[in-house]
């Protein structure tokens, strides 16, 4: 807490009578960042700040207490009763992998392990031990058991990492609290998984930049002009490193343990809730822009733009109003 204190940056301030509370902290490895506009609004801030720290000591993999650590302890031997926030996104990764033909797979940390990307052990490791891995990887071995809220991995050494879709059901509820506050205006950013709700005080829709894949964090190639809508990417660019040339990043094929390679380098996706957006850009990632495109077509009030290695853009048609592109490098494939 001590900690949370001393690197947060919170800034309050009132416009014509209307509150205005930013704060900046780090939270689930990542830059959270949220501004929130409204009477309650420090009280709301407070609130979400609070809420997000919950859901990571349930969630995270880094903490050794965390409802995932202790079900990942007992993979193969017993079941770990858990809360209703840790079992609902489980069943929903569930929900995301059947969809998705595994695309978006939750037992994929053996693999995230190996590898190790973002952490100080990362490597390229062989096949054969990305082989070994790879046996360990298969959301069928998940067993639910509703009546309690119990989840049991069947095969010792499997475990469940949520890095794909925790950041997203933590934005939803983090609006939530925010809807309970009476807050109408908000912008909810945890490090790049961002939800706009309402409208910027002076009424015009928010913009959101959608990051270049190619260039440094910050640089846009375009905006999306949204109001109460989730809009998530996941990219290439967000945790890598380079042997030899070559990029390895953090979003893994559960078919072949290595980084996915389908021509995609950046996967947004616009959607009312972000449990959604968050599965739904990792797993089209993962998926390639063909099967990708058709998924999100399928799926009523789901909107993505692709972004290919060949520096094309695809937009499916119900964003041709709401996003601009602003970068002349990229060009447009399709829904212009
Ligand atoms: P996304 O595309 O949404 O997800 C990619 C992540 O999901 C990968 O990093 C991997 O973990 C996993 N993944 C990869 N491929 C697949 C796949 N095919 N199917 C399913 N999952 C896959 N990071 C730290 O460095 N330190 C921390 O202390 C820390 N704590 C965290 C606590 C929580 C509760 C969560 C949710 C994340 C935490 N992270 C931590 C992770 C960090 O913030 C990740 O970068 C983030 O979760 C990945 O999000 P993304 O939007 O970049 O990519
Ligand atoms: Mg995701």
């Amino acid at each position: 807490m001590l900690l949370l204190l001393s690197i947060s940056i919170f800034l309050t301030s009132c416009k014509n009578n209307i509150k205005s509370v930013e704060k900046e902290t780090y939270l689930m490895g990542t830059i959270v960042q949220l501004k929130v506009y409204g009477r309650n609004a420090e009280k709301a801030a407070e609130e979400s700040l609070n809420r997000i720290s919950d859901i990571e000591s349930k969630m995270s993999i880094n903490i050794e207490t965390s409802e995932i650590s202790k079900l990942n302890a007992k993979a193969g031997i017993s079941g770990e009763k858990l809360s209703q926030d840790t079992y609902s996104v489980i069943k929903k990764a569930i929900e995301y992998s059947k969809l998705t033909e595994g695309a978006l797979d939750a037992t994929i940390e053996p693999i995230v392990k190996l590898w190790g990307i973002g952490s100080d052990t990362e490597r390229v490791p062989s096949k054969s031990e990305i082989d070994e891995k790879l046996k360990l990887v298969g959301y069928n071995d998940i067993v639910l058991d509703d009546k309690n809220s119990m989840v049991k991995l069947r095969r010792t050494s499997q475990a469940i990492d949520l890095g794909a879709i925790a950041k997203g059901y933590t934005a939803d509820e983090v609006r939530q609290i925010l809807v309970k506050n009476k807050i109408s205006s908000a912008l909810i950013n945890l490090g790049g998984n961002v939800y706009a709700m309402g409208n910027k005080l002076d009424g015009t829709k928010w913009n959101i930049g959608v990051q270049n894949p190619l260039s440094t964090r910050g640089e846009y190639l375009g905006t999306l002009s949204v109001t109460n809508k989730s809009i998530v990417t996941s990219g290439n660019y967000e945790r890598y490193f380079i042997v030899d040339g070559k990029r390895y990043h953090h979003i893994f094929d559960p078919k072949t343990g290595y980084p996915s390679e389908k021509g995609i380098i950046s996967a947004t996706i616009v959607s009312d809730n972000s449990i959604d957006g968050d599965a739904l850009s990792t797993s089209t990632y993962v998926m390639g822009l063909e099967k990708g495109l058709k998924l999100v077509e399928s799926i009523k009030g789901v909107e993505a733009i692709f972004i290919t290695v060949d520096k094309k853009i695809y937009v499916t048609t119900g964003l041709k109003d709401s996003f601009k592109l602003t970068d002349k490098e990229f060009t447009y494939e399709k829904g212009r």
